[in-house]
């Protein structure tokens, strides 16, 4: 059919083998505003899903939503690290929008220094943002995500979190916290048939990388920065597919190969 809820790709659900279009799924795109999160929404927008995007920032998570195909998408702010805000985005989410297949958790702040000269505000910041705010917004998605076949979540790490990185201990064990997250949290909702996935990507160009100089991409084996759409078909890959969970995929252009 060219028309209505068989349009889009059609996808099985693990568990139950039902096909599912993805026209019919709600995508939460934690960070959808910029960057990897931006461009994941996109994608997801292009295969027919419905987007909720959240950021603190409403204005560019409005602007996000604008740039998007289709006119059903909705643009929340809410800041991942406040667990009040959490709760009540979430709740609205699923009153407004409807069960939850799709969350990815793409906020995420870094405040790169060597430890001895790190602030602790700033250590809060990144525990809070990162990884609480993974915690928290993965909590809050659940419920609605048990009604859903084939609900998955993506959460993003980072290369740093797998191999550790000087000036970045307290980001990269706010990313290596992820992965234990991750890997205990589809062992823990596998039998409801939820996946989730850890996603660690290397150097990508977005604003997070804009104060980087050039020559960082020498240590990169494919000798460039990666591009938000790289990261966001590798996004797309772990929400689409049916038979991988707890698992973590590096998108790095083989920068861990050189660490
Ligand atoms: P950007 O800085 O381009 O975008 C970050 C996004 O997160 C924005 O949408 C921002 O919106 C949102 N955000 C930040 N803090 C919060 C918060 N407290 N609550 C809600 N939204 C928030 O970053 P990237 O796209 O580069 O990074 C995305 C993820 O990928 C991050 O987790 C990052 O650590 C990780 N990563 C990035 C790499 C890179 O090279 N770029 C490498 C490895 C990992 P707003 O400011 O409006 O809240």
């Amino acid at each position: 059919r060219e028309d209505g809820w068989f349009k889009g790709t059609l996808q099985r659900n693990g568990r139950t083998g039902l096909a599912v279009s993805a026209m019919s799924r709600l995508a939460v795109v934690c960070g959808g505003s910029r960057g990897i999160g931006k461009a994941a929404s996109r994608l997801l927008a292009e295969r027919g899903c419905r987007l909720a995007v959240v950021s603190r920032n409403e204005d560019a998570a409005r602007a996000a939503v604008a740039s998007l195909p289709g006119d059903d998408h909705v643009a929340f702010s809410c800041d991942v690290s406040k667990e009040k805000e959490v709760r009540e985005t979430f709740e609205t989410i699923q009153k407004t929008c409807g069960n939850i297949s799709y969350l990815v958790n793409a906020a995420g702040i870094n405040r790169d220094a060597l430890l001895l000269r790190s602030k602790p505000e700033d250590m809060v910041a990144l525990l809070h943002t990162n990884l609480l705010g993974t915690m928290l917004t993965c909590r809050a998605a659940l419920r609605s995500m048990l009604h859903t076949p084939g609900a998955a979540i993506v959460n993003i790490g980072s290369v740093v979190g797998l191999k550790g990185n000087a000036g970045q201990s307290v980001y990269s064990a706010s990313k290596a916290g992820l992965e234990g997250f991750t890997r205990s949290l589809a062992k823990e909702v596998a039998s409801r048939g939820i996946r989730v996935n850890l996603l660690a990507p290397g150097f990508i160009r977005t604003d997070m990388t804009a104060g980087l100089k050039e020559d960082v991409v020498r240590s990169v084996p494919l000798g460039r920065f990666g591009e938000p759409e790289e990261v966001a078909q590798a996004v797309l890959f772990l929400l689409e597919s049916s038979y991988v969970t707890g698992q973590v995929l590096v998108v790095d252009g083989g920068l861990q190969l050189a660490m």
